[in-house]
């Protein structure tokens, strides 16, 4: 599951040094920004792998949230009692169901997510106990043996930076992918909170390896 983000193009490449063959999917659902979906086709292109765009429509922004009503202003921080307004009610519920019925067809039963607990901006649908319980849902709803993977779900944003380094893929991830909730590609906006969290993450794993080859 491909939006073009870090997390996603770093989950994009951890498959493709997982598995045989890989495919891709990227969903529209009226957000904001279609330029991610112009950067997920490009990245794909470049990984060499199949993409495949669905647009389901407005059905992930009937829930009012800010990543697709223009008329509501970003929260810039989590609200102490509730989910920030950039949380698309049922999506990842959607995105990973639809995947799943397009991966069956396809005979493909691995699906990969870039959802993460770590870090997780207060979306309930990003959660371990969300994706377990949804994996037994779609066995049961299909009769079969899906596998959701989730390599980010226990690490935070400085060791996803990590891992896309690991994976040789650092400065593609850095340059080519778009995380800002204002839609500005790469480091992005710098202050949304989209941006913080990415940039942060990115400062702290660059401080630590420098400290790594300053100690060799
Ligand atoms: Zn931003």
């Amino acid at each position: 599951m491909f939006s073009g983000g870090q997390d996603s193009t770093t989950c994009l490449f951890w498959a493709i040094r997982n598995f045989k063959e890989v495919h891709t999917i990227t969903f529209t659902y009226g957000q904001k920004h279609s330029a991610e979906v112009d950067m997920a086709r490009e990245i794909a292109g470049m990984a060499g792998v199949d993409f495949h765009l669905v647009d389901i429509g407005r059905i992930a922004s009937i829930g009012r949230n800010s990543l697709t009503d223009s008329s509501i202003a970003m929260d810039q921080e989590k609200p102490a009692d509730s989910c920030p307004n950039t949380f698309v009610p049922g999506r990842n519920l959607f995105f990973i169901s639809i995947a799943a019925v397009y991966g069956r067809e396809m005979g493909i039963y691995d699906i990969v997510t870039g959802v993460s607990q770590t870090d997780f901006s207060g979306y309930p649908d990003c959660r371990d106990s969300f994706i377990r319980s949804l994996n037994v849902t779609l066995n049961l709803a299909m009769d079969e043996q899906f596998v959701l993977h989730t390599p980010l779900m226990w690490i935070d944003k400085a060791q996803t930076w990590e891992l896309a380094d690991r994976l040789g893929v650092l400065d593609l991830v850095r340059e080519k992918t778009l995380t800002c909730y204002n839609g500005i590609p790469g480091d992005g906006c710098g202050h949304c909170p989209a941006c913080k969290l990415r940039n942060e993450g990115l400062k702290k794993y660059l401080d630590s390896k420098k400290n790594q080859n300053g100690q060799d």
